[in-house]
């Protein structure tokens, strides 16, 4: 028996609304909703491998600010974003910090980088 789920398209502001049947055996069959091809390789990956770009802050030793801004450098797993969430509120790093520096490399073994999403300095 096939089955259908709806999605909203969150690659560009647009917003088409995805409708995704699958196959017995999970297979997507058909995608339909889409303006343009990146909506239906969005709606492939969101039921094959969802992912979302994580942001949050880190603790900074000794800088001008206390924390400093950082992102997953690509999407990570949906499914491991509480964990990355975990692994990144342990983490205090010394300023200075650079923007794109990478904070944590393969966070919770995901292939992804943790880097920082702004230059921070050292306090004087
Ligand atoms: S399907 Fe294409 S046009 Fe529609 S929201 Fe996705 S990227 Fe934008």
């Amino acid at each position: 028996m096939s089955e259908e789920r709806k999605f909203i398209c969150v690659s560009c502001p647009l917003g088409c609304g995805l409708t995704v049947t699958l196959d017995d055996s999970g297979e997507v069959v058909k995608v339909e909703g889409n303006t343009c091809p990146r909506g239906a390789s969005y709606a492939r990956s969101e039921v094959k491998d969802p992912r979302r770009v994580f942001a949050s802050t880190v603790r900074v030793k000794g800088g001008k600010l206390p924390v400093c801004p950082v992102r997953s450098k690509t999407p990570a797993p949906k499914g491991k974003l509480f964990g990355i969430a975990e692994e990144v509120a342990r983490l205090e790093v010394e300023a200075p910090v650079k923007i794109g520096q990478v904070l944590i490399h393969n966070v919770c073994g995901t292939d992804v980088d943790i880097v920082a999403s702004r230059d921070l300095a050292a306090a004087v």
